[in-house]
């Protein structure tokens, strides 16, 4: 009888304890990984282009579009493309929303043009200003 014995018999069991606590744990890591839906794909995003000529609306994917032409979208410059219906070059623009009618139409500042006073940004279908609209039928967050 050496004094480790006794150490060992206290110690034998809480590693067995620890072990099982690790597999416990390890299992239910696997089967928690495996119920886990399946992260969906990220979809490639996509935005709208409204035809000049012909008034198509479509949507081109981020794949489709030239780093120049991705940077020009986000830049106050606007961007056109072309136009995959009718052919006519540089003639697509990113259209506005009408929030009265739902129509889309091109503003000046998807043409790239400065905003004027003598030129309010009216929806063509139904000619509501959408910064008046939105003030008049958005109540603000207080
Ligand atoms: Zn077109
Ligand atoms: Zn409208």
């Amino acid at each position: 009888m050496t004094l480790q014995l006794p150490e060992n018999r206290v110690l034998l069991p809480i590693l067995a304890a620890v072990i099982v606590a690790a597999v416990a744990v390890g299992g239910w890591g696997v089967s928690q990984a495996v119920r886990a839906p399946q992260a969906p794909k990220p979809s490639e995003p996509t935005f709208p282009f409204l035809c000049d000529k012909c008034g198509a609306l479509f949507d081109q994917p981020r794949s489709a579009l030239s780093d120049e032409t991705f940077a020009a979208m986000n830049s106050p410059q606007g961007a056109a493309i072309d136009c995959p219906k009718c052919g006519a070059k540089s003639s697509a623009y990113m259209p506005t929303r009408c929030p009265a009618c739902g129509k889309h139409y091109i503003s000046d500042s998807a043409r790239g043009l400065p905003p004027s006073s003598d030129r309010p940004a009216r929806c063509p279908h139904c000619g509501v200003d959408p910064v008046v609209w939105q003030i008049q039928h958005v109540k603000p967050e207080i």
